[in-house]
């Protein structure tokens, strides 16, 4: 239902609490004193009513009382003697004399006597003698008392009649019914009624004993009247109780009636009283009840504002806890509120953990490490001191995983982690990702030297470990960058410490270095050979230079390695040492590869039967898709014989799985190729890689013939290699030989060939042709 209103809203339920109560209280206290007021009413009603209607019968009772009293005063006269004869013989003055006696006796203002023959004595008035000679007719009729209009006035009159013994006349007493007379009565009465005589005029309507006109009361008397019950009249000085009593009329008199009336408000007085004392009861106890509400509200609510607030707080993301009273619902729901809040700041925990921590090995993450030193940097800035950020990246894991599996990949690196954790207690470690770590230190200047630490945080992650029966030997390399002068902000830090790791990483296996400005450069120039590479292939930079190995069984030239160079317009000849590892990076070596064996092939095919050309693939183009029809082509093309190729791989393809590695392997060779494998030994298990597969070839790197002479062992391990070549079938070659006593070393183990700077280095195309031109064979050993 809709209300013609609007109700007020309370945005307090403590507000809307009391103004509820206090609502309910004021009706039914409201209700309560309505009923009191009207029962009260109702009494003082019912008391007047009682008391008008008593003193209506002691009126009458005074009034026939009144009338007996003077009609016996009457009789008494009529009957005297002396009186008879005087009024027999017309003696006036005498009459007038007894008359007047009478009157001061009785108390009386009007006395006279009527004869039979209606002549009136007594009267001096002509005027009001008229007026009562008019009374013989009703006297005739035997009325003796009654109500008249006499000298202007309502009157009383009783009579008696003059027997001499007939009927001479009557005596007649007239008392007044004015005013002075109604007082009379009134103070007879217990309470303060008025009483007043009313006649009714000719005109129909009712005038009091000095005919003034009853105005409003005329219709009232005519119905009251009749029923001649108490009841309410409306006067012009306010309502009033009243009681109409018909009083008996001579005949040809007017009607005549006695009110009694009593004002309501009189009546009420009392009730007033009672009323005002109700109204007041009625203000305390609002008062008290408001009060108490309020009260009563605030306890309940105060719970709920608690509550309220302390929600506010945890939306806020704040500590929110109640206190706890009682057992009541309200209490389970504080109860309950502070469990879920204490659950929520548990879950919220949980996050902020995972948030920030890594799940492998629960050290903190990227995020967390980033906003670790950030707040480093704020204290060492503050404390002049400096901070170290060291990645340590582990070597060659990949291996790892590709040979031992995921699990034991994994469990590598929680121990690593647990390590260097707890070896470098002092830092703050954090993983990055894969197999990337990163410690953070801050110290003084005078603090423990940073490759101190880069040391134990290496050697940590180096320990031996064994795991599901393997045994795990790990190193790590480490790039480092100091604040503030590597950078002032955790990500130029971390990019340089980057920089430093990749080249650590160069320098090979378990080495740290600290970043320098160099290592900036370098990068910025990778970046610009990445771009420049793109174009070059295009736009015909590239060219293959040949550098010839040397038969030492044959004594002459058997092969060439094709070796790429790059003309760069502004830079001149860039090494492939260079370029390569970025061609690599960016996937571009597939396309210069493939340049490079249609070149290669070409070139060769135009060379003497027994001279190979030696092309070098990179590990990148191994594993794309597409090599074996990219070598079909090149020889299709050149129309060279495949057993005239020989391809170089380097160790570094076995990492991508040893099944995958060796069928793709054989799918090469069996286009009829041969394959070697390259840098030999410097690999992490280069021997077990030739169990592997069945090389045509295998290239001893640099390294071991440079320090051949001079490295205690190394002769051994040259011998080693060429004695187990042998036995598996394969040829060796020993890159890098510059010296003629390093050819003789080598001619002692059973080398098959060299090459190096000894016999030539690496010559262009038209060089080739010269070369092979000469048809004298060039005797190493002569040299
Ligand atoms: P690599 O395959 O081991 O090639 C031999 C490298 O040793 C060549 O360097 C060669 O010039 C150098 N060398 C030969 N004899 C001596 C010597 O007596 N002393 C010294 N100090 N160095 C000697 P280069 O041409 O700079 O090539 C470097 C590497 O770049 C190669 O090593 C190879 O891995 C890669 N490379 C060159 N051309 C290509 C190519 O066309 N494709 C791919 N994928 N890699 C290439
Ligand atoms: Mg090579
Ligand atoms: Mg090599």
């Amino acid at each position: 239902m809709a209300l013609p209103f609007r109700l007020p809203r309370f945005r307090r339920l403590r507000t809307r609490l009391t103004v509820l109560y206090a609502a309910l209280v004021v009706a039914a206290m409201l209700g309560m004193s309505t009923t009191l007021l009207a029962i009260a009413q109702r009494s003082a009603t019912d008391q007047v009513q009682r008391e008008l209607a008593a003193s209506g019968t002691v009126f009458d009772r005074l009034w026939s009382q009144r009338a007996a009293e003077l009609g016996g005063a009457a009789g008494l006269l009529a009957r005297d003697f002396g009186f008879r004869a005087a009024v027999a013989t017309g003696d006036k003055a005498t009459i007038v004399s007894a008359l007047v006696n009478l009157k001061r006796r009785m108390g009386v203002p009007i006395a006279f006597v009527v004869g039979v023959d209606g002549n009136v004595t007594g009267l001096a008035d002509p005027g009001l003698a008229g007026q009562a000679a008019g009374l013989w007719n009703a006297l005739d009729g035997g009325q003796m008392s009654g109500v008249v209009q006499l000298g202007g006035s309502a009157r009383h009159v009783i009579a008696a009649p003059i027997l001499t013994p007939q009927l001479t006349g009557w005596v007649v007493f007239a008392t007044n019914l004015d005013a002075r007379e109604m007082q009379g009565l009134q103070s007879l009465s217990a309470i303060p009624i008025q009483a007043a005589v009313f006649q009714r005029r000719g005109d129909g309507r009712w005038a009091d004993p000095a005919d003034r006109e009853a105005g409003a009361l005329s219709g009232f008397i005519d119905r009251a009247a009749k029923d001649r019950l108490v009841s309410d009249v409306t006067t012009p000085n306010g309502t009033a109780l009243a009681l109409v009593k018909p009083l008996p009329v001579m005949t040809g008199s007017p009607q005549a009636v006695l009110m009694l009336r009593y004002p309501l408000d009189q009546a009420l007085a009392g009730y007033h009283r009672l009323q005002y004392a109700i109204l007041l009861a009625g203000l305390l106890g609002l008062l008290g009840t408001v009060f108490a509400t309020i009260r009563m509200a605030r306890s309940i609510t105060r719970p709920i504002t608690l509550l309220d607030a302390a929600a506010a707080r945890l939306a806020a993301g704040n500590e929110a806890r109640v206190p706890v009273e009682g057992n009541d619902e309200l209490a389970r729901l504080a109860e309950s509120f502070n469990r879920m809040a204490t659950d929520i700041a548990e879950r919220e925990r949980r996050i902020t953990h995972l948030a920030f921590n890594d799940t492998l090995t629960d050290l903190p993450n990227r995020a967390h490490f980033l906003e670790h030193v950030e707040h480093e940097l704020k204290l060492a800035e503050r404390n002049d001191e400096r901070v170290a950020v060291m990645i340590l990246d582990l070597d060659d894991f990949k291996s790892v995983n590709d040979t031992l599996g995921h699990p034991v990949g994994d469990e590598v690196l929680r121990r690593v982690a647990a390590r260097i954790d707890g070896d470098l207690a002092q830092s703050f470690v954090a993983r990055l990702g894969g197999d990337e770590f990163v410690i953070v230190t801050r110290q003084a200047a005078d603090g423990e030297p940073f490759e101190r630490l880069a040391k134990r945080a290496g050697e940590a992650a180096a320990e031996h470990m064994r795991i599901d029966g393997h045994d795990v030997t790990q190193t790590a390399s480490i790039g480092i960058a100091i604040s503030p002068a590597d950078g002032m902000d955790a990500r130029s830090l971390l990019k340089h410490a980057d920089l430093a790791l990749y080249r650590a990483k160069e320098l090979g296996r378990g080495m740290f270095c600290f970043f320098e400005e160099a290592l900036n450069s370098r990068a910025q120039e990778r970046r610009r050979i990445e771009s420049d590479l793109r174009t070059a292939l295009h736009e015909g930079q590239f060219e293959l230079h040949f550098q010839p190995l040397f038969d030492l069984d044959a004594n002459r030239v058997g092969s060439f390695e094709a070796l790429i160079r790059w003309n760069h317009p502004t830079r001149g000849m860039v090494s492939p040492l260079d370029f390569i590892p970025v061609a690599e990076d960016t996937g571009l070596i597939v396309e210069i590869g493939a340049w490079v064996l249609r070149e290669a092939c070409a070139q060769a095919a135009a060379w003497p039967d027994h001279v190979r050309i030696a092309v070098n693939v990179s590990s990148v183009q191994f594993r794309r898709p597409g090599l074996n029809e990219t070598v079909m082509q090149a020889l299709a093309a050149s129309g060279l014989a495949p057993g005239r190729l020989e391809l170089e791989i380097t160790e570094s393809i076995f990492l991508e799985g040893l099944e995958e590695t060796t069928r793709l392997l054989h799918g090469l060779r069996a286009l009829g190729v041969r394959i070697a494998l390259d840098d030999f030994g410097t690999g992490y298990s280069s021997l077990s890689y030739l169990q592997s597969f069945p090389f045509d070839k295998i290239k001893i790197d640099r390294s071991f013939i440079q320090d051949l002479l001079t490295r205690p062992g190394a002769v051994a391990i040259v011998r080693a290699i060429t004695d187990l070549a042998r036995a598996l079938g394969m040829e060796t070659t020993a890159e890098g030989v510059e010296e003629n006593d390093q050819l003789a070393e080598l001619r002692k183990h059973g080398c098959s060939s060299v090459q190096g700077y000894l016999f030539s280095r690496p010559i262009d195309a038209a060089a080739v042709r010269e070369l092979l031109a000469e048809s004298t064979p060039r005797r190493a050993a002569a040299a």
